[in-house]
């Protein structure tokens, strides 16, 4: 059925592509025909008017891109705009940009910034607003002529309507609030003027009619009419419940009036941004369930880089299909991550190296042959194994002695399956080195200085090599083409510029949309769903901070310097436009207050002719475009709106709060202001208690739900079916349990779980350092007083952190610490002599003295071969083994004893214990005192060498009562497998990722304070 007969087509002006592609096939689907329906945004109509004429002049295309490209330009010429020194260029250019570009659209003349300038407040806003006007004026002529730019096109369009002949006879119909700035609204404007434009009427609450597109349109002649008088009749929203309705009308209005509480507004939270959109899918679910197909669900993201990629997992992972609308920068994309990775790759770093070859999507098999494969996993491995850092050559050198040594030892092995391993290290290292072969060809390729075309051509090259195929690779291949037309910056372009250029475009094109045959829940950012419908809508992220985000002022033309462009200009022009064309000014404001207690006055009649102002956008503009683009997702909304926050930072755990656009929607719901206390009551939180199980997501929520409910019998049901979940339930309820248990350092080598009395004896016998083969040395003992934990992974598990290789540019604390003692040694060796004969007090004697090494610290020092054997009690002996770092003797022979420490010194002197620091000199004040039986030790002291401090030990403790009780102490808790966690001495821990956040760990120390043998292991602190 044909729906009307008009001599033209129907332009169904739409505000977003989304909402071009669906109303259409929303009404095919209803039976109605659509022919001679152009769904278009009005940059799509402008583009189509417009382009003939543009490419008849020989004008180049512009993209978003280009301007900061020009602004950067500028800003390496001479120019009068002061900027701090160390102020990053690239960033100012992008904020100059956005500046300058804003005037073009504003179709500011060069001269009229001359004389704004001439009008500055201050001498300082005079300069500055000079220097901006030179700046405008190279920016202004750069393009004008040359370019097809956004504002070009728009008057152009303008200009030529009459020329436009597809036009002929059309009716324009508006299907949803516009955001147009200048230029935009002179075209539609002028459209009006020639064609009958309808605009389809919604419901807006009086401040955002008065302020936005309606506004303005119902002075320019535009006429509101219904979905039902409309084309559209077919697919009109039915009337929304009282809820809904009430939150459309009354949106940032002055809350009154009794609450309409059927469910058709859904207010949530959860605690972080995970849980939240759970919350929001179980919700999408419950709609589904009573009938709402996905296709009919829209959830309009306002922080697309933090939910998108929440979402689309989420839901995939669900297989619930989903469509998301183009919202995310084009950077988000594999293939341009990818590239970006691969330039990062300069230099060959290893890491950065690495990162690419794991992440990427190589063609290997065109690249290395079907023989080969390749193994990135052990290629990373491998080359931190090697310890290769960077450059070409370490890579070469690295790699090409690995397979050498690798097919060697393949000739010698007898076992096969061993020398099987190592011919397969030896291709991999040989693979490996291939890749990094080409990956430095290719960046050499990418250097110095070459043409556009020629750069673009380059960078082709790099796509078809080293990336394969992804949903991005052809808007990455765009980019790359787009290249070639960058002539008009110069003939030639230093690399560094292209890799600029290129980070920036990847940073303003958008993510395509995916292609679907299904029916989907449609994902995306406000502007891309723009102007469609849904059934339900979902707005999550809706916190403080997050959404609307800070609005500041622009630094280069400030507010009130914009208002005072934005006067009247006197003289009409003759080509203007239609007499009714005007912009209604936004009155000035009070910043994000919540409500409009004082309703924009209608826009005032310009006079007769008058040209339109100048609107160049203020904070408070962009704050209440906020708002509109706000309420108008809240109207794409027709049964159902849900509205959500997350109320706690996922990483910190602190507290948050609704941004004031939810408060806004909940008061409007509400009727009244509300305050936090009004909120929680009324904000529903996403609590997996009270969910059904069958609307549970999936099997992690399912069994966490039962566990809640059904407690431990529930638990052990589920753990006989997972044995992962046996062991994270284990250990969760092990870890938040009042006791030292095995999941947190307890070795329980009782002989069960499977493990025999003999190894269980055996274990015992290796970890007591009293039945132990060896002595066990002092600076080990020192690491258990430290951390028990630290002992375990460090001594007996004998875990190493796998790090980095890099460059040396300092020393780590280790290091540092042998290099002062080799220093000090040496030193005071030459000094030796000479303080003997200078008869000072005492001089330095002996370095570096061992008991109990297999090998000699220091030739010629007076060592002693056996361990110091320490009789602890109860008929055990203690053999300990160590190094004395240096020993004075005092003219009447007596002895100093002296242990260096290069680390902070203590805040108290007092205590054996002290964090393990101090435990080494009393073994060494023993060891001396079996080294030099006829001469006292008489004082010891540990020397912090960094701060000048020295911190004493009275020689006679290691004779007292309580030292031996601290040794038996510290033996018993290792003998028994008695390894606590000390979150005190977590801070330069290099085990901090086995351990987890040191709040937490003193969380649960805390829970597990009444265990007795916790209690023991502290109780050794306090010996003094
Ligand atoms: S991170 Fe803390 S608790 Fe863990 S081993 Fe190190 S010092 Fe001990």
């Amino acid at each position: 059925m044909i729906l009307s007969v008009r001599p033209g087509p129907l332009v169904l002006l739409v505000p977003s592509r989304a909402a071009g592609m669906e109303l259409p096939r929303r009404l095919a689907s209803t039976g109605r025909a659509v022919a001679g329906v152009y769904p278009l945004t009005l940059t799509d109509l402008a583009r189509a008017v417009a382009e003939p004429t543009l490419l008849g002049r020989g004008l180049q295309a512009w993209d978003a891109g280009h301007a900061a490209l020009v602004a950067a330009r500028l800003l390496e010429a001479p120019h009068r705009l002061k900027l701090a020194p160390d102020v990053p260029l690239d960033r100012v250019a992008i904020a100059l940009a956005r500046t300058l570009s804003e005037l073009r659209r504003a179709e500011v003349e060069p001269a009229r910034l001359d004389t704004a300038a001439d009008a500055g407040a201050t001498p300082e806003d005079r300069e500055r607003l000079r220097a901006l006007a030179g700046l405008y004026r190279g920016f202004h002529e750069r393009i004008e002529g040359h370019f097809a730019d956004h504002a070009t096109l728009f008057r152009a369009a303008r200009e030529h309507l009459a020329e436009a002949r597809w036009l002929e006879g059309a009716e324009i119909l508006v299907a949803d609030d516009l955001e147009l700035d200048a230029v935009e609204r002179r075209l539609l404007a002028a459209l009006a003027a020639r064609f009958p434009v309808r605009r389809i009427g919604r419901v807006r609450p009086p401040a955002i009619q008065a302020s936005g597109f309606a506004g303005w349109a119902a002075v320019n002649g535009i006429r509101e009419v219904e979905w039902k008088e409309t084309e559209l009749a077919a697919i009109a929203p039915s009337p929304a419940p009282a809820a809904l309705a009430r939150v459309k009308a009354r949106l940032f209005e002055p809350p009154s009036g009794p609450a309409d509480r059927d469910d058709s507004v859904d207010l949530l939270t959860a605690p972080g941004e995970a849980a939240e959109v759970r919350g929001v899918v179980r919700a999408l679910l419950r709609e589904a369930a009573r009938g709402v197909p996905f296709e009919d669900m829209g959830v309009i993201l306002p922080r697309p880089q933090e939910y998108a990629p929440l979402f689309t997992d989420l839901l995939a992972r669900l297989g619930i299909p989903c469509r998301l609308h183009p919202s995310l920068p084009l950077r988000f994309g594999r293939t341009a991550r990818s590239l970006l990775l691969l330039l990062r790759c300069r230099g060959l770093r290893r890491a950065e190296v690495m990162e690419y070859l794991t992440f990427a999507p190589i063609p290997f098999a065109e690249m290395l042959g079907e023989d080969v494969t390749p193994r990135p996993a052990q290629w990373d491995a491998m080359s931190r194994d090697i310890g290769i850092v960077s450059g070409l050559d370490r890579w070469i050198v690295g790699l090409r002695g690995q397979a050498e040594t690798d097919r060697g030892e393949a000739a010698r092995e007898n076992d096969p399956e061993r020398a099987e391993r190592r011919r397969r290290r030896a291709a991999d290292a040989d693979a490996l080195l291939r890749v990094v072969e080409l990956l430095s060809g290719t960046l050499d390729a990418l250097s110095g200085e070459a043409s556009w075309p020629d750069w673009s051509a380059r960078l082709r090259g790099v796509v078809d090599q080293w990336l394969g195929r992804e949903r991005d690779r052809e808007a990455v291949g765009d980019v790359v083409a787009d290249l070639g037309g960058l002539a008009f910056l110069g003939a030639r372009a230093p690399w560094r510029e292209v890799e600029r250029v290129l980070e920036a475009r990847f940073e303003w094109e958008r993510l395509p949309l995916d292609s679907l045959a299904t029916g989907a829940v449609h994902v995306g950012v406000m502007d891309a769903l723009a102007g469609l419908p849904f059934r339900v809508v979902a707005i999550p992220g809706l916190v403080e901070g997050g959404y609307p985000g800070v609005l500041r002022p622009d630094p280069f033309l400030l507010d009130a310097e914009r208002q005072g462009l934005g006067a009247p200009l006197a003289a009409p022009e003759p080509a203007a436009l239609p007499p009714a064309v005007r912009t209604p000014r936004s009155p000035a404001r009070r910043q994000l207050s919540l409500f409009d207690d004082d309703p924009a006055p209608p826009p005032p009649e310009p006079p007769a002719g008058a040209r339109e102002p100048i609107a160049l956008p203020t904070a408070q503009d962009r704050l209440l475009a906020e708002r509109r683009a706000f309420q108008r997702a809240i109207g794409q909304a027709t049964e159902r709106l849900i509205l959500s926050y997350p109320r706690a930072d996922a990483r910190t755990g602190r507290e948050r709060m609704p941004s004031l656009f939810f408060v806004a929607a909940a008061a409007a719901r509400e009727g009244r202001s509300l305050g936090a206390a009004d909120l929680a009551r009324i904000v529903r939180e996403d609590a997996l208690d009270d969910t059904p199980l069958d609307l549970t997501l999936d099997r992690s929520e399912r069994d966490r739900r039962r566990v809640r409910t059904g407690g431990r019998e529930a638990a052990l049901a589920i753990s006989a079916g997972s044995a992962f979940f046996k062991q994270s339930h284990l250990s969760a309820r092990a870890r938040w349990s009042g006791q030292l248990t095995p999941y947190d350092g307890l070795i329980a080598f009782a002989p069960r779980d499977g493990v025999t009395t003999e190894l269980a004896a055996e274990i015992a016998r290796k970890l007591d350092p009293v039945t132990a083969p060896g002595p066990i040395s002092a600076s080990r003992l020192a690491v258990f007083a430290r951390c028990g934990f630290q002992y375990l992974l460090e001594c007996v598990l004998r875990l190493e952190p796998a790090e980095e290789p890099e460059e040396r540019r300092r020393l780590d604390p280790l290091e540092r610490g042998s290099i002062f003692h080799e220093v000090a040694e040496k030193f005071l060796r030459s000094q030796r002599d000479r303080e003997v004969e200078s008869g000072g007090k005492a001089v330095p004697a002996h370095f570096e003295l061992g008991f109990g090494l297999s090998r000699e610290a220091a030739p010629g020092e007076p060592h002693l071969q056996e361990a110091l054997s320490i009789d602890i009690g109860d008929g055990r002996t203690l053999r300990v083994s160590g190094k004395i770092d240096r020993i004075d003797r005092r003219p009447d022979g007596t002895l100093v004893l002296r242990d260096y420490k290069t680390g902070r010194a203590p805040r108290d002197d007092g205590g054996l214990f002290r964090g393990g620091r101090q435990l080494q000199i009393p073994f060494y004040i023993l060891a001396a005192a079996r080294i030099f039986p006829d001469t006292p030790v008489v004082e010891a002291f540990l020397d912090y060498v960094d701060g000048g401090r020295q911190v004493g030990l009275d020689p006679a403790l290691v004779r007292s009562d309580s030292f031996r009780a601290l040794l038996r102490g510290l033996v018993d808790a290792i003998g028994k497998g008695v390894f606590v966690q000390e979150p005190t001495a977590c801070e330069w821990c290099d085990f901090k990722v086995v351990c987890g956040p040191t709040p937490l760990l003193k969380r649960r120390r805390q829970l597990k304070l009444g265990d007795p043998r916790i209690q023991q292991v502290l109780r050794l602190r306090d010996v003094t």
